[in-house]
């Protein structure tokens, strides 16, 4: 028998959450000239979505999100092998390297697998021209504008472009599009505006597809996306289900939570006032009270810092964390729930329960880490429509 602990994923939530992007997408396209891209949205051309799903797919698994976004235009991620896996699993699309290629091993099977690469550095450039390249790859080339992570400074763009250029001339490099990624999508209103002009101003009138924007920038600058030619968006996010602004929940975006972690009621401890609960005792019954003992702990995935009071639920019955979340169990607050007895599921976030959201904002970090950490012994459990699964 394994743990009695199980991460419900739900392929229909993200197939559902990529269709809720496409309508931001739509309605942008279809919204009154103006808005935040500055050209005519009406006159724009076509947005493709790339859905991110670098990280094992936000901890979600690699082949179970192929299938949830078979309906995007485009996967991202940021190993090659994963590109292979997403060939071997019958992904007939584009797939885009975020941080391109590492070494000169890598370009034959880029070209294999026909992989878009970034290029964000000299040495990549420096590489395709030792390379032996027998076809064209196709690469986004990364400006920095701002983010002082990945990319050209805007100074070296041009002669970055150049090279490309006589790399396209010798048939090594194929199309060239253009890509920026923003350090404050999530900010204040307007915080992308000084990039997004960097930006331009460095591509200028130079033919290519454009790449700008995440899920915070889908969101909140929606007409960004559509202010191109050829736009290809970069949503990982929200595609499971979370929001990627602070104090508000996917929900609010209508999209669905793609990641349900439940586990089952141990024991159950009945604990007087005045007594305390796991280690360091860092919580203290101020009634007679029932404790639940849940087979979930940190070595799960589960954030340690989640503190008393992180929301939790049992039977659908709102409840919250009692005590220091430990390796293999953490502690909750049964009063609310008179009836809940060993072998209950506890959902700790998803479907049914508290949004991950809430529970990430709780515990003082974001969804994104809550559902990378998931851990490999928590055994997964793809939802189906109509099945259901055992209680
Ligand atoms: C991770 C990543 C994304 C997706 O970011 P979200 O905030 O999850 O939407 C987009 N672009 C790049 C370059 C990334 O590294």
């Amino acid at each position: 028998m394994p743990r009695p602990i199980r991460a419900l994923i739900s392929q229909q939530a993200m197939s559902h959450n990529l269709s809720i992007i496409r309508q931001y997408l739509d309605n942008a396209r279809q919204a009154p000239a103006g808005g935040h891209g500055g050209t005519p949205a009406a006159q724009a051309g076509a947005t493709h979505i790339w859905a991110v799903i670098k990280a094992n797919a936000y901890g979600h698994g690699l082949e179970t999100a192929i299938a949830g976004f078979s309906q995007a235009d485009g996967l991202a991620m940021l190993d090659l092998q994963e590109t292979v896996r997403c060939r071997d699993a019958g992904w007939q699309g584009p797939l885009l390297l975020l941080e391109g290629f590492f070494e000169p091993g890598d370009l034959p099977v880029l070209q294999q697998n026909r992989v878009v690469s970034t290029i964000h550095h000299p040495d990549q450039i420096r590489m395709l021209q030792a390379s032996t390249l027998a076809g064209p790859l196709d690469v986004f080339l990364k400006i920095n504008t701002g983010m002082n992570r990945l990319g050209f400074a805007p100074q070296q763009f041009a002669d970055a472009h150049q090279d490309l250029l006589a790399l396209q001339q010798q048939g090594k490099v194929g199309r060239i599009g253009f890509m920026t990624h923003f350090a404050d999508a999530d900010g204040a209103q307007g915080a992308v505006d000084g990039p997004v002009q960097l930006f331009r101003d460095t591509v200028g009138d130079r033919a290519g597809s454009i790449s700008l924007c995440n899920s915070a920038a889908v969101l909140r600058y929606p007409q960004l996306a559509v202010s191109a030619a050829d736009n290809w968006v970069r949503p990982g996010i929200c595609l499971y289900g979370s929001s990627p602004f602070a104090n508000t929940t996917g929900q609010e975006f209508g999209l669905r939570q793609t990641m349900t972690l439940q586990a089952r009621l141990l024991s159950i401890q009945h604990v007087k006032e005045g007594q305390s609960v796991g280690y360091g005792s860092t919580y203290t019954a101020t009634r007679d009270m029932r404790i639940g003992v849940v087979a979930c702990g940190y070595a799960d995935g589960y954030p340690r810092s989640a503190p008393s009071g992180t929301p939790a639920s049992v039977n659908g019955v709102a409840t919250q964390l009692a005590g220091r979340v430990s390796m293999d169990m953490l502690t909750i607050d049964l009063d609310p729930i008179p009836d809940a007895a060993v072998g209950d599921w506890v959902t700790l976030w998803g479907n049914d329960g508290p949004h991950i959201d809430d529970v990430a904002a709780s515990a003082g970090t974001i969804a994104y880490e809550l559902l990378c950490a998931l851990a490999r012994r928590v055994p997964v459990h793809i939802e189906h429509p109509g099945e259901s699964i055992e209680k």
